[in-house]
């Protein structure tokens, strides 16, 4: 099954928003063994979008419309598609119920334009649309398919799960087998690394497939099987995971798709663990990626961000001496960093203390390189782990970098 995406709109043309219905639907429809050959974008322009319907139809069994259901003039999608197919438009019924009901709710009146919402092309199937009001479309013509889905986000997303996904599994995909799909998450490693360790198997694959991906300094790796049943397809994932988890086992954290710290939180909450941090060139990005996880307030108590060598003196009791003078290690050391790591433990009183100190660019300072960043981990009753990492990139990726390191050697 080929399939293509037309997102329409001229404010994508023009660069005032980006295509993201084009990544989402991309991405599900990878998830269910669907190819995706193209992506096209075209304005809201019924010759244009009539030409990027016929050109699709040349090259793919199912095309995925995305924007221009809605009742303004330049909402051109279904006249298009209807169009292009050969048939009329009506309203229906239970379409223009919901929208009539939208407007009563609101004590507004309704103008007539909105009657264009609840338009579907005759012989299709209307897509309720339960977070907005314009009608999706799945049609079935001439051995081709079309879904016609609206612009927001937010009601395409629950109308592809919740509509068009089931549409597709009952109507276009009864003859393959379902594809099976398992994340698995690495730390501490890098794309090229993984790939390298895994090679041969990467190079012989044919069932399982396995891609790997990076994305902000975590390396996924995606294993898909089709199959008649989960179990069946299960049975074949798991097998290949235990062989990849056996040689990386210092760095798969999670079988799904999940952030380290969200790994870490479940461990930490598991065993009654408890963990605080003191944020130099990172200014609270470490406690900002644990605190994003629900539940974390019982694993992590709190942290400082002492940015400057004043505020690493005060709160975090660093002697001046290692700071600043002729002679001195400097704030970006690594006798800094283990100061830092265990004052905040020993302040907050966790049993682990976190601390970040570097250089995040883009100039210099204390004359070190840009990069150059040291982390601690302190633990109750145990010795200070210190690691310097010397890391490329600019200013974000080094500090997005330095916190899941020491997510990395938290977890590991
Ligand atoms: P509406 O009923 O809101 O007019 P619509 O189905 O007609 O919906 P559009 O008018 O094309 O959709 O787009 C409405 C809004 O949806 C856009 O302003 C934009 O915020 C968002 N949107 C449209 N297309 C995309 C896209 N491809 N990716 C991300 N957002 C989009
Ligand atoms: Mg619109």
């Amino acid at each position: 099954m080929k399939a293509e995406i037309i997102a329409v709109g001229t404010e994508l043309l023009l660069g005032q928003i980006v295509n993201t219905n084009a990544q989402y639907l991309s991405r599900e429809l990878a998830a269910l063994g669907i190819d995706v050959y193209y992506q096209t974008v075209v304005g809201d322009n019924l010759n244009r979008l009539s030409q990027a319907i016929r050109t699709a139809l040349e090259r793919a069994d199912l095309l995925i419309l995305t924007g221009g259901l809605g009742p303004t003039q330049d909402d051109l999608t279904k006249d298009a598609v209807a169009a292009v197919l050969g048939r009329s438009l009506h309203i229906d019924r239970m379409a223009m119920d919901h929208v009539d009901r939208f407007f009563e709710g609101r004590g507004i009146p309704m103008t007539e334009n909105n009657r264009r919402q609840a338009l579907v092309v005759d012989g299709g199937t209307p897509l309720p649309n339960e977070t907005g009001l314009a009608v999706g479309n799945a049609i079935a013509h001439e051995g081709k398919f079309y879904i016609l889905l609206p612009g927001p986000p937010s009601e395409l997303k629950p109308m592809f799960e919740r509509q068009a996904k089931p549409w597709l599994l009952q109507h276009v995909l009864t003859q393959e087998e379902p594809l099976y799909s398992k994340m698995l998450k690495f730390a501490g490693i890098g794309e090229s690394g993984l790939e390298t360790r895994l090679m041969d198997l990467v190079e012989n694959q044919t069932d399982p497939t396995l891609a790997p991906y990076a994305k902000e300094s975590e390396v996924t790796v995606r294993i898909s099987t089709k199959a008649r049943t989960e179990s069946e397809a299960m049975a074949k994932l798991d097998k290949l995971e235990a062989e990849i988890a056996a040689r990386l086992p210092d760095h798969l954290y999670a079988n799904e798709d999940v952030p380290i710290e969200k790994t870490i939180v479940d461990m930490m909450t598991e065993m009654g663990l408890t963990v605080s941090a003191a944020e130099s060139c990172t200014g609270g990005l470490l406690m900002q990626s644990i605190t994003s996880i629900p539940g974390s307030a019982t694993v992590f108590l709190g942290g400082i961000v002492c940015y400057s060598n004043a505020m690493k003196e005060k709160l975090l009791n660093v002697p001046h001496d290692l700071l600043e003078g002729e002679n001195a290690p400097g704030a970006v050391s690594a006798e800094t960093a283990q100061v830092l790591a265990e004052q905040v433990r020993m302040i907050v009183d966790t049993d682990f203390g976190l601390s970040i100190t570097g250089v995040a660019g883009p100039g210099y300072s204390e004359r070190k390189p840009v990069g150059l960043v040291y982390i601690g981990i302190s633990r109750r009753g145990g010795e200070t782990e210190v690691y310097e990492l010397n890391l490329k990139g600019n200013r974000e990726t080094i500090r997005l970098r330095s916190a899941k390191t020491v997510l990395y050697h938290l977890w590991k």
